[in-house]
């Protein structure tokens, strides 16, 4: 048999491996009635990523469970896709455009999406490539996209039906306006920041000439499109005031006091400016009150023809400009510090403008309900469960979607406008003629949706919806969605509405959340900041299997990690034990067949290890039911590194030198437990173990599909594990005095060992091995504690008394002689630092810091030489 080369080396065995698994067709699932389906949808990464470690992480923990759940039998399958990430990926064209002096408006829509699509080819399959260096084991023959022709074909009938019951509309809202993206943006695509800003308090003169009334606004040039003031109608300050008119500074426009109770009387003055075009709730106080909307800002975030002399200024130009004009006419009663939050784009950081905006809506309630619900009774979980309570939070008090997007690259809306009687058509199809006029005088809406409007559908249109397909029936619902928790609202909720809407069923069963890498002082990785970690030069450096058992161990469900460089040495550190120990076992093991053998032939490290390794089958299994990945992994690393590694294998050194069928039987409890700890790590750990697997005696072609291992009752037994832990408590014990009394190596004393007499035939049986492992001569088992020097070392273990007489453990004339001489050493040294502390000169003179240090010299001198006396005096006794 081939043996493993000396060193492990990942690029060697990484690639070769993930060749084989592809030719070979492993990944593949195929629908089949008779096996038990487990299926995962990879959350899209957008084409424009590169692989970072937060898709690392995501991608690993996805691919321990399928692995694992595949080892065990079931029907696994894990979709993989990318997203069309239609604003970020509008952004990269327009930048290359704009290195040829181009915008997209030279190109046109068409060429623009050609440019798009050829953006995508380049590009697009590189994130997926560098996915498959993580070892990630998804079926890439149904690798999908969001702008593929079936998925295309889910976002338009989707979009069809929703409108046909009602659920989405067209109409003027307020919406978050990016002036630099020049594109809608949803709730859950604005990031607010706290800001320090002022609040400026701005006298509204009264139409009568009977004085004015004073209203606070942090966007003052916003006031260009008031249309009211209102105050609270409990107000007793303002209760004269309400239906007077009051004259809009700077525009000259007569508009009225109004009562609305929406006003805080609390803030400001109590009096506010209402402008229903540039404001979530003057835009609601202007329905009620029946106010015109005046739109005083453009789409580029200039001032427009409403701004009077200010139109055509940037906002923050036309800002100071008003302020300015407000403060030369005497209008600024004061201004005031304020912090509040203000909303940026998630993709430019721009600072987003609230604007009323013909859009495209989703009506949230009627989906919202069923969504809480089906979470409220448990059919979707969450791990950990704490993160329901963010989703409850945001589903709870969702408001409409705006779907639409000034955009080119994404689903263009399949609504038809008919320029001759304005009918508006929506249809998966494109109309030939208006229904309601006949016209053919009919143009498609400009926009396209959203990007998570067709990631929402993402765990079924991947399965082939709108089709009934045979996939569709038999995976559908899927079993986990793997996500960081800062896209639950993004992606997860809308999963959930939409899987129900649209399949009558939830989308999965479990959401795992995990949370993010941080650097090595818990810092976000940034562009700006420089520590970000490249995952691609982690695996080139520790290989991949060492990137993945870095960043799922010592890690629970949702909680963010640091990464640390160290960290991943020890990981490559793990998987060069685990090579050498296989080494080890295939260099006795020699090509020669093993049996099983009978129970009763086994010896008590045989039986330890046997039982040991199927209490950890027992845990890890369970562990992994829980989702507690990390744990599992733990558990792994300490059996394999201190159980099997350092005392098993240890153990087994004593047994191959014994009779030939002790030595099988100890070759058959190596490779037994080796290949069982290789497929328990194989999840984990997939290049490593299919390497070492293939030296093994074994059944079948790849240790992907080996059968995941079973706790196995013939080889339970459970008395050896305390006896077996009695012996190495002894072993551990022994070693313990020898390092404490700075025993010379190769020095093996003589050691008396104390017991009752239940335990006497157990020590007596394993004293080998305790003689091999603890480096003993001669053991003395005996149940009383006569003839025991006075002067012996001792210790306590759970089951047992160890005596060593010191003579055992050093030559007591030498040690004299060396410790009279050490003594005298530091005697010297002592009286040097009591000359220089007698020393006034010195003592005035020298620096507080150096006499001290000189102080805490004579300190420890002393502190040595009464250690060294208490020592000299036990051995001359
Ligand atoms: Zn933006
Ligand atoms: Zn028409």
């Amino acid at each position: 048999m081939e043996q493993l080369s000396k060193a492990y080396d990942p690029s060697k065995v990484e690639d070769k491996w993930y060749a084989e698994w592809m030719d070979k067709g492993y990944f593949r699932a195929e629908v089949d009635k008779n096996k038990q389906p487990f299926c995962i949808v990879m959350p899209p990464p957008n084409i424009t990523g590169q692989l970072h470690i937060g898709h690392a992480v995501n991608n690993t923990l996805q691919d321990i469970l399928i692995r694992w759940r595949r080892m065990q039998g079931y029907n696994a399958l894990w979709i993989p896709g990318t997203d069309h990430a239609s604003i970020a990926t509008e952004a990269k064209i327009k930048d290359e455009l704009a290195k040829e002096g181009l915008t997209k408006y030279d190109l046109g829509r068409e060429k623009f999406l050609d440019r798009a699509w050829q953006w995508r080819e380049r590009y697009g399959r590189r994130i997926t490539s560098q996915l498959k260096r993580l070892g990630v084991s998804c079926d890439w023959s149904r690798e999908r996209f969001t702008m593929d022709e079936g998925c295309s074909r889910a976002v338009i009938e989707v979009f069809v039906r929703l409108y046909e019951k009602g659920l989405i509309y067209r109409g003027d809202r307020i919406i978050n306006w990016c002036p630099e993206c020049k594109t809608a943006l949803s709730d859950a695509e604005v990031e607010y920041e706290e800001e320090h800003g002022h609040l400026w308090h701005i006298r509204y003169p009264f139409t009568d000439g009977s004085g004015y009334i004073v209203v606070a606004t942090t966007r003052p040039e916003t006031m260009l499109g008031d249309t009211a003031v209102a105050v609270n109608p409990n107000d007793e300050r303002y209760k004269d005031f309400i239906g007077k008119t009051v004259i809009l500074p700077l525009i000259n426009r007569e508009i009225s006091v109004i009562a609305d109770e929406y006003v805080d009387m609390e803030f400001g003055t109590g009096a506010v400016k209402i402008t229903p075009a540039h404001d979530p709730n003057d835009f609601e106080v202007g329905t009620r009150h029946n106010l015109p909307v005046i739109r005083v800002m453009a789409d580029d975030g200039h001032m427009n023809e409403n701004a009077g002399r200010y139109s055509g200024m940037e906002r923050y130009e036309a800002r100071r400009a008003v302020l300015a004009d407000l403060e030369a006419q005497g209008l600024i009663d004061k201004t005031e510090n304020h912090v509040h939050n203000v909303g940026h784009c998630y993709r430019c950081s721009t600072i987003v403008e609230p604007i009323v905006s013909k859009q495209w809506f989703v009506k949230m309630e009627p989906l919202a309900k069923p969504a809480i619900k089906a979470v409220r009774d448990g059919r979707i979980q969450f791990i950990p469960q704490r993160f329901a309570n963010i989703y409850f939070n945001w589903i709870e008090n969702i408001k409409d979607w705006c779907i639409s997007r000034q955009l080119w690259w994404g689903h263009r809306i399949p609504a038809y406008y008919c320029h001759v009687c304005g009918n508006v058509i929506v249809s998966a199809q494109r109309p030939d003629t208006c229904d309601k006029c006949g016209s053919d005088d009919i143009e498609q809406d400009h926009d396209v949706l959203d990007t998570w409007f067709s990631s929402a559908l993402w765990p079924f249109s991947t399965l082939g919806w709108p089709d009934h397909t045979p996939e569709l029936e038999y995976f559908y619902p899927t079993d986990v969605l793997v996500t960081a928790y800062e896209i639950i609202f993004f992606w997860v909720a809308r999963m959930i509405f939409s899987g129900l809407e649209h399949m009558g069923d939830i989308p999965f069963k479990y959401v795992l959340i995990h949370g993010i890498v941080r650097d090595d002082e818990g810092r976000k990785m940034s562009k700006s900041l420089g520590n970000g970690v490249d995952p691609l030069d982690v695996i080139d450096k520790y290989g991949a299997d060492a990137l993945r058992f870095t960043l799922v161990t010592g890690n629970a469900p949702g909680n963010d990690m640091r990464f640390y460089w160290d960290k991943v040495e020890a990981s490559r550190n793990f998987a060069n034990k685990i090579w050498n120990a296989a080494r080890f076992v295939l260099l006795n093991l020699n090509g020669q067949d093993i049996e099983p053998p009978s129970p009763d032939e086994l010896t008590l490290p045989d039986r330890w290890i046997l039982a040991r390794y199927s209490q950890l089958v027992e845990e890890v299994t369970s562990n992994l039911e829980r989702f507690e990945l990390g744990l599992a992994a733990q558990k792994l690393y300490d059996f394999i590194w201190s159980e099997y590694c350092d005392w098993y294998i240890e153990l087994s050194k004593v047994q191959l030198h014994q009779s030939e069928a002790v030595k099988a039987n100890t070759l058959y409890v190596l490779c037994h437990v080796l290949d069982g700890i290789l497929r328990l790590l194989h999840p984990y750990m997939p290049f490593i173990t299919e390497e070492i697997w293939h030296h093994l005696p074994k059944s079948g072609d790849t240790i992907m599909l080996a059968e995941w291992p079973r706790v196995e009752a013939e080889f339970m037994f459970e008395d050896s594990i305390d006896n077996m832990q009695s012996i190495m408590d002894v072993i551990q014990a022994i070693r313990n005095i020898k390092a404490e009394m700075n025993v010379e190596a190769g020095r093996k004393p003589k050691v008396v060992l104390v017991t009752n007499s239940s335990y006497e035939p157990i020590f007596q049986a394993n004293a080998q091995y305790i003689e091999r492992l603890a480096g003993v001569s001669g053991l003395n088992i005996k149940s009383d504690k006569s003839d025991i020097s006075a002067d012996a070392v001792s210790a306590v273990t759970g089951r047992a008394e160890i005596y060593i007489p010191l003579g055992e453990l050093v030559d007591i004339a030498k040690e004299t002689a060396r410790l009279k001489k050490e003594y005298n050493e530091l005697c010297t040294e002592l009286d040097k630092t009591k000359v220089k502390l007698s020393n006034q000169s010195f003592i005035t003179k020298a620096p507080p810091a150096v006499v001290q240090a000189e102080k805490d010299k004579a300190a420890q001198y002393q502190a040595m030489i009464d250690s060294i006396k208490e020592r000299l005096e036990h051995l001359e006794k």
